[in-house]
């Protein structure tokens, strides 16, 4: 069984004119780092923060979401307890807006500690200084005194991955953990989580915009286009041959890594807001392939195509004339 399980999983909010989620199928399994990309709006953070059962109020839900086993989904509040203190942990992008300002880092910690894991005072102290070590802080003692405000942005997201260690997880949900960070901070977050990742054998779900972390930091890779899933394949197989116009939009327009520079070719248009919908591709306005008469009256679903799974309708015809 997967440690992390979507089946099916749809959320409508009231008074929007399309799900926030549609029908959305990912897997986690343990020990293993799975990206979900896709542009602001697309329904990543949703995604996320069903794991956690944190699901917008009023929202209506279909489908199955599973965290080792349990339930999300309607579940009461010693089932939700249990997945949040336990089994499944979130690291939020921006840490200073994920801390309280005015207390000490040592008292953020050692409070998780104290109130979960029942340890004593010094017990708890000694596993934050554990923890904090383990995210690569130099001088535990002293960050353990410190406030939020006399540490960088890269040193606090370190502290906010060892505060989401305190319960052993098995699952760490990262949503968009670098982003408000510089590049180079960004590279040393990255191996932080990948190094614990690997180490502890960790489930890990990375929400990001970015396909190029995504395909660096991954094994596999979901791409999520106005709430449903579009394309999924092992990161190595989605960057050397994106099957989904939108996938191969996206990496056309962000600069590639290795090799000679590139024209970048924006995609045109803007993704679809929760105010609007359309019977057919939710891609359809902005896809170069669109064809008219068949992409704009039936959704294509999730299907096998060039040996992952793509939800286009031209997917097998279009493979050849999409490269980045
Ligand atoms: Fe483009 Fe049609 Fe494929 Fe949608 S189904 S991505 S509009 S070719």
């Amino acid at each position: 069984m997967p440690l992390l399980s979507y089946e099916d999983l749809s959320v409508l909010l009231p008074g929007m004119a399309r799900p926030v989620l549609d029908g959305v199928f990912l897997q986690v399994e343990a020990g293993e780092a799975v990206a979900l990309v896709g542009e602001s709006g697309s329904g990543k953070s949703v995604t996320a923060r069903a794991a956690l059962g944190l699901l917008p109020p009023g929202a209506s839900t279909g489908g199955r979401v599973t965290v080792d086993g349990c339930e999300l989904i309607g579940a009461d509040a010693a089932t939700l307890r249990a997945v949040r203190t336990g089994k499944a942990s979130m690291i939020f992008q921006d840490p200073r807006a994920a801390i309280n300002p005015v207390r000490r880092v040592g008292d953020f910690l050692t409070e998780a500690l104290r109130l979960v894991g029942g340890r004593s005072k010094a017990e708890a102290e000694a596993r934050a200084l554990e923890l904090l070590a383990a995210v690569g802080l130099p001088d535990p003692p002293r960050h353990l005194r410190q406030y939020p405000h006399q540490m960088s942005g890269g040193m606090l997201q370190r502290v906010m991955i060892a505060g989401a260690l305190t319960a052993d997880p098995r699952l760490l949900l990262c949503d968009e953990p670098t982003t408000a960070l510089d590049v180079t901070t960004q590279a040393e977050i990255m191996a932080v989580l990948r190094a614990l990742q690997q180490d502890r054998g960790l489930g890990l779900l990375l929400i990001t915009h970015d396909l190029d972390l995504a395909a660096a930091s991954c094994d596999r890779i979901y791409v999520m286009y106005a709430g449903r899933i579009v394309e999924t394949a092992t990161a190595a197989e989605l960057l050397a041959a994106p099957r989904h116009p939108y996938t191969a939009g996206l990496l056309g327009s962000s600069p590639p890594l290795h090799g000679a520079p590139q024209r970048l070719t924006p995609i045109p248009g803007v993704p679809m807001g929760l105010l609007e919908s359309a019977p057919g591709c939710a891609f359809a306005a902005r896809c170069r392939f669109a064809r008219p008469g068949l992409c704009d009256q039936s959704a294509p679903e999730l299907e096998p195509a060039g040996g992952r799974l793509v939800a286009c309708h031209l997917a097998d015809t279009v493979l050849s004339e999409v490269d980045r």
